[in-house]
C-alpha cells in the first residue's frame, strides 16, 4: 500500500514534457510590427501574446520577488526575479530591471512593477523557446508595460515585385533589412515618386 502511494507521487512528479510549450514548428503566436527609431521596423511578439500562449501551453503561475541586494530604492532602480512554473514540471527563471534610464517616463513611477514584468517576460521567453530578443534591449522605449516585446530575429524580407527608379530606370533591389517595396514607399513619401538612392541624393 505504502509503495503504491509512492508510485503515484513519482508519476505526478515526472509529467510528460509538453512539446507545445517549446516547439517552434507550426505554432501561432501573433506578431506585431512596431516602428523603430532607426527606421527599420521591428517584428515582435508582445508580452501579452506570449503570456496568452503560455497559458495554453501549461503555465501554472509565477513566483516573483525583488532582489534586494540589487535594488537601489533612492535611485529608483529595481531588479526582480521571476520563476515561471509549467504543468510539465519545468520551471524557468528570469531577471528584469527597471530604472528611470531604461523605462518610459510614464512608467518610471512604477519601476518595481516594471522590473517584475520584465523578469516574467524573460522567463517566458526561455520557457517558450521564443526565437527572439526583447525590443527594450534595442533601446526602444516601452510605452507601457504591456508593450514589452520580443523582437523576432531578422528573417529575409519577402522578395518584392520589380520596382525601378523613375529617374534613371535602375532596378530598386531588396536589401537585408529594407525591401524594395519599403524603399519605394519611402521615396514616394519623400520625393513624390520612386527614386533610387543616387537619384534621391541628387534630388535632396
Ligand atoms: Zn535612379
Amino acid at each position: 500500500m505504502d509503495g503504491r502511494v509512492r508510485l503515484l507521487v513519482n508519476e505526478r512528479s515526472a509529467p510528460a514534457v509538453n512539446e507545445s510549450r517549446h516547439k517552434r514548428e507550426g505554432r501561432e503566436i501573433p506578431k506585431t510590427t512596431i516602428p523603430n527609431k532607426s527606421g527599420k521596423d521591428l517584428i515582435v511578439y508582445r508580452y501579452r501574446d506570449a503570456l496568452n500562449f503560455a497559458h495554453g501551453a501549461g503555465l501554472i503561475g509565477f513566483d516573483t520577488a525583488l532582489v534586494p541586494e540589487l535594488c537601489d530604492v533612492p535611485g529608483n532602480h529595481y531588479v526582480a526575479r521571476a520563476i515561471a512554473h509549467f504543468a510539465d514540471g519545468s520551471s524557468w527563471s528570469g531577471i528584469g530591471d527597471a530604472n528611470p534610464a531604461n523605462v518610459n517616463r510614464m512608467v518610471a513611477a512604477h519601476a518595481p512593477r516594471m522590473a517584475e514584468t520584465r523578469a516574467k517576460a524573460r522567463a517566458l521567453g526561455d520557457a517558450l523557446n521564443l526565437d527572439a530578443n526583447f525590443a527594450d534591449e534595442f533601446g526602444d522605449g516601452d510605452k507601457a508595460e504591456e508593450a514589452i516585446t520580443f523582437a523576432v530575429r531578422a528573417t529575409p524580407p519577402a522578395q518584392s515585385a520589380a520596382v525601378s527608379c523613375e529617374g534613371c530606370g535602375a532596378a530598386i533591389k531588396d536589401s537585408p533589412n529594407f525591401s524594395a517595396d519599403k524603399k519605394a514607399d519611402y521615396s514616394r513619401r519623400k520625393y513624390g515618386k520612386v527614386l533610387c538612392y543616387t537619384c534621391g541624393k541628387a534630388a535632396d
